[in-house]
């Protein structure tokens, strides 16, 4: 079989190296990191990391020692080509590795800002440990921020900014925060806490330009003509999956690197996981490309049996969870392609849950402050179940009853 060569330490990378050996696999393992810090956790870096004070250990997966002890080779350094009929990886600092089985678990990069201004160094981004502990030592009370875009991370980074003491204003094209990802019950719950938190959010309007003094930022302007001032602008427009290695070494792309439902690319000895995947989902009945702790976590073990002789299609159910201030939403399924809403809980009382169907059948669950809602929702769709949309609403239905 040979070694397992995996490109990208981030979720999916980690995992699939710990989960191989958790599996019994004996042969030599490579976890190629281009980051300069031991394999962390991203998840913190717009909420817990960004809002305390605890150092960078806290982040990380492991402490060194697991990958000596574990017989993981973790090498600093960056895939720069894939030779396939060699099987060989070649890398930034002009080494080579050759594979029996190769990982693409190269994640997403920040989508850019292309508009004038936007390289100054008080535009910022938020994805590595990098990002965010600069944003953290950057940001002080008092100071101006324009958030861009109200997505997961923009939306997480405000509220963590206004609780710091800074003036946020947050910009978004779309006519609803997180709209591509939440209901409208969702968007309208978040809208309001983070308006009354101090947060203003303008809607259905885009930043044109970035005013400077020709060092610092000090205002944008909008699409609808307003001007405001900034000392600072946070980007969240979304992300671009790494499949430029793949690309180039003659696979199939999309929008992510193409695999089936085993999660192999068109190279047998080849497959892709995580953030970079466009993978064939039986569950779903199409491809999908998801960006989730989850979904980088069973990717790679579904990945690790399969190296280790137990080969089953990827049939993992979406679950997401994102802190904003004091709330956190969960989510469990696909909550896209709904016919209809029905709401469980007390929206006043900050605790309530989006149970989305189509066709009358249950496809996800969107949970605010209500972990058990969230909790059942994944233990049933996992199963392929559903409840009656009438059972939903019901407050006295039993959800567990439901489960067995
Ligand atoms: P990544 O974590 O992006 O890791 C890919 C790694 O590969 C990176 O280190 C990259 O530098 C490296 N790499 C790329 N190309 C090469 C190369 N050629 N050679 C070597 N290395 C390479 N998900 C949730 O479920 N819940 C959350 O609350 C949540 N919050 C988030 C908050 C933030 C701020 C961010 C940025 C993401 C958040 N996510 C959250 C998403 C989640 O972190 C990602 O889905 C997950 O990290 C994907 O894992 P991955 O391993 O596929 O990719």
């Amino acid at each position: 079989a040979g070694a397992v060569v995996i490109i990208g330490a981030g979720h999916a990378g980690y995992q699939l190296a710990a989960s191989l050996r958790q599996h019994g696999f004996s042969e030599r393992i490579v976890l190629l990191n281009d980051e300069g810090h031991l394999p962390y956790q991203r998840p913190p870096l717009s909420k817990a990391y960004l809002k305390g004070t605890g150092g960078p250990d806290s982040l990380m997966f492991r402490p060194e020692k697991f990958y000596f002890d574990q017989k993981i080779d973790l090498i600093s350094d960056r895939a720069v080509s894939i030779d396939r009929a060699a099987r060989k990886v070649v890398l930034a600092s002009g080494a080579s590795l050759d594979y029996g089985h190769l990982v693409l678990a190269t994640g997403a990069r920040n989508r850019l800002l292309d508009i004038p201004n936007a390289n100054l160094h008080s535009v910022r981004y938020l994805r590595t440990l990098d990002e965010s502990q600069s944003l953290r030592d950057y940001i002080t009370e008092g100071q101006r921020v324009v958030v861009i875009g109200a997505g997961f991370i923009g939306l997480e980074f405000a509220a963590t900014a206004r609780a710091k003491g800074l003036e946020v204003d947050v910009v978004e094209l779309g006519p609803r925060v997180m709209a591509r990802a939440v209901t409208a019950e969702i968007s309208e719950f978040f809208q309001a806490r983070h308006s009354a938190a101090g947060i203003r959010i303008h809607l259905g309007v885009q930043v044109t330009s970035i005013e400077s003094d020709g060092h610092k930022v000090t205002g944008v302007s909008l699409s609808d003509g307003r001007h405001m001032k900034a000392d600072l602008i946070v980007v969240g427009v979304g992300v671009l999956p790494n499949v430029e290695l793949a690309a180039d070494a003659g696979l199939p792309v999309a929008s992510g690197i193409i695999v089936d439902e085993h999660l192999l690319t068109a190279d047998p000895n080849i497959s892709a996981i995580g953030d970079c995947a466009l993978f064939a989902s039986p569950r779903f009945g199409g491809s999908l490309r998801l960006e989730s702790v989850q979904n980088a976590t069973d990717h790679a073990r579904c990945v690790a049996a399969r190296l280790t002789g137990d080969a089953k299609p990827y049939d993992g159910l979406p679950w997401f969870w994102s802190d904003q201030g004091p709330d956190k939403l969960q989510i469990a399924g696909l909550t896209t392609g709904y016919d209809r809403v029905v709401v469980r809980g007390d929206q006043a009382q900050a605790a309530f849950s989006a149970f989305c169907y189509r066709g009358g059948q249950l496809v996800g669950i969107e949970s605010v402050n209500r972990a058990g809602d969230h909790m059942f929702g994944r233990r049933l769709l996992a199963a392929y179940g559903s409840i009656s949309p009438e059972q939903a609403a019901d407050a006295s239905f039993d959800l567990k009853g439901a489960l067995t």
